[in-house]
């Protein structure tokens, strides 16, 4: 066999000898593969001073996100919802509070993420805006930070778990592990009056309680006061507050619009 450089056998797979990838046109190539850039490799080779060095491709942070994402059980609809749909023009300032709040939040995250009070509490009236401000909050934690978020709407949550123990099991175990526990209207009041059995603060109280020992952050929204919730359960009270005293807001009743909580939610 003739001595030939590795450049000239390529050059001649290039030839046509053999079907090879860099033949395809970038035409075929945008069709056959979700990202074009790295043909779905996470990554290509570039020269840099001679050498064949590989990249990582931008595509494995938007599969990244993507996932995160799916996996937070947050709706594709709400999964949309950042602060700059959130129309603070004309509301009062409890809500702008609660809005600059959640953004000093998602901003402040990673330094205070493993710290004693690392979680945010936004309470109070209903209608106002909380759930889209910690719903924003956390796509936000996923997309910019790939922090993975759970969400756990109160009232469905536990309607959804009540009869099925295996899948008890393994929520509350996710509930307790992610990285970052969106709980949503906890212990939703009927009638004013909050409302909650004694097995639903028994698994919540399991859940917050771990936690809390374990310096895990929460994002939560509440119609209750913290007093009200330390009514409910004292030592599940007191450990809300002391995880959520640095970003607390509590939205008192004043007139505004109510139906605020549909707002860029189509
Ligand atoms: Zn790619």
């Amino acid at each position: 066999m003739t001595k030939r450089t590795i450049e000239q056998i390529l050059d001649e797979l290039r030839k046509g000898r053999r079907p090879l990838l860099a033949d395809k046109t970038a035409e075929s190539d945008a069709s056959r593969y979700d990202c074009p850039r790295c043909k779905d490799q996470g990554g290509y080779l570039i020269r840099q001073n001679g050498l064949e060095v590989w990249t990582m491709c931008s595509c494995m942070a938007e599969r990244k996100v993507k996932r995160l994402l799916g996996a937070s059980e947050i709706t594709p609809t709400f999964r949309q919802l950042g602060f700059k749909e959130f129309c603070i023009e004309g509301k009062p300032h409890a809500i702008k509070d609660a809005f600059e709040c959640a953004k000093e939040y998602v901003a402040d995250y990673e330094q205070i993420k493993d710290a004693r009070k690392n979680s945010i509490g936004l309470l109070g009236q209903p209608g106002s805006g909380k759930t889209h401000l910690l719903t924003a909050a956390a796509n936000e934690l996923m997309r910019t930070r790939h922090v993975p978020v759970i969400y756990f709407p109160f009232v469905e949550g536990f309607t959804d778990l009540k009869n099925d123990f295996d899948l008890l099991e393994a929520k509350l175990n996710r509930m307790k592990q992610a990285d970052v526990l969106f709980i949503d209207d906890l212990f939703k009041p009927v009638n004013g009056k909050p409302r909650a059995t004694d097995w639903q603060l028994e698994q919540m109280y399991s859940v917050l309680n771990y936690r809390y020992l374990n310096h895990k952050p929460i994002l939560l929204s509440s119609e209750l006061t913290i007093e009200t919730l330390v009514r409910v359960d004292e030592a599940l009270g007191t450990r809300i507050y002391e995880m959520c005293s640095d970003y607390l807001v509590i939205i008192k009743g004043a007139a505004y619009e109510l139906n605020h909580r549909l707002e860029g939610v189509r």
